[in-house]
């Protein structure tokens, strides 16, 4: 097991390919510090989400190492690397049970204020009281009752609940209406502070607030800076 983190995360001549013969990423090297805020932009199946998809060991790696606070995570446990980690990828799971019982995933132990605290932090809060019970509103596993964007809050107080060192995001691609778009905004905002983050960025805003911009091309990380050096 690995102690509580700070966060900083090394990538050191990461390889890796799905299938023989077929490269996916190529020599991925990079250090980022621990409350670093980073990007990945770059064009449909150049990479980004598998370079996430490493991080939080969804694949072992093949070629080279990646380390967390200097730990090799290969060599920690699953469950401590992932204790470190908020990971919200495009289609968050929602189980059938209440809005409440949703949040609370993954911190069986949080209080009904602990969840309307971090659901208000994260601007889900509204659109949840809207909805005809409140935090006591059935959903199912299909999350029928909910739009893209509302999931993705849900994912958020989740993820702000759990308190991770680190945070992966794929953002929605899917059409937002503006009004969750702003509360998106915001709660990202929030759920960002002070942790290392690595969003597959889709709006131009989080892409302007990223410290850096990792540019992804075929594999690799062409170009690396901020949004005003790129
Ligand atoms: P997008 O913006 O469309 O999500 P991406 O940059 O995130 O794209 P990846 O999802 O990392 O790209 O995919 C990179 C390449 O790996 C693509 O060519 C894709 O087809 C391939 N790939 C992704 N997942 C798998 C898988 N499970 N098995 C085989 N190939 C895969």
């Amino acid at each position: 097991p690995i102690p509580t983190i700070a966060g900083s995360v090394t990538f050191s001549n990461v390889g890796f390919a799905y299938e023989e013969n077929n490269p996916i990423l190529k020599g991925i090297n990079f250090h980022v510090e621990a409350g670093e805020r980073i990007a990945l932009v770059g064009s449909t199946g150049s990479g980004k989400t598998t370079i996430i998809n490493l991080i939080s060991r969804f694949y072992d790696i093949q070629e080279g190492d990646i380390f967390v606070d200097g730990h090799d995570i290969q060599k920690v446990t699953l469950a401590s690397l992932r204790q470190q980690m908020g990971i919200m990828m495009q289609d968050t799971f929602i189980f059938s049970g209440t809005i409440m019982d949703n949040i609370r995933y993954g911190k069986r132990d949080a209080t009904e204020e602990e969840i309307i605290q971090a659901a208000k932090e994260v601007k889900a809060h509204d659109f949840i009281m809207k909805m005809q019970d409140g935090y006591q509103t059935e959903v199912n596993e299909r999350g029928s009752r909910l739009s893209v964007g509302q999931r993705q809050l849900i994912s958020f107080a989740r993820a702000l609940l759990a308190k991770p060192a680190i945070l992966i995001l794929d953002e929605a691609t899917s059409s937002i209406d503006t009004k969750t778009e702003m509360a998106l905004q915001e709660g990202l905002e929030r759920l960002l502070e002070g942790r290392t983050s690595f969003v597959v960025a889709h709006r131009l805003a989080t892409i302007k607030n990223a410290d850096r911009i990792f540019y992804i091309r075929d594999g690799r990380i062409i170009e690396a800076g901020t949004h005003e050096e790129l």
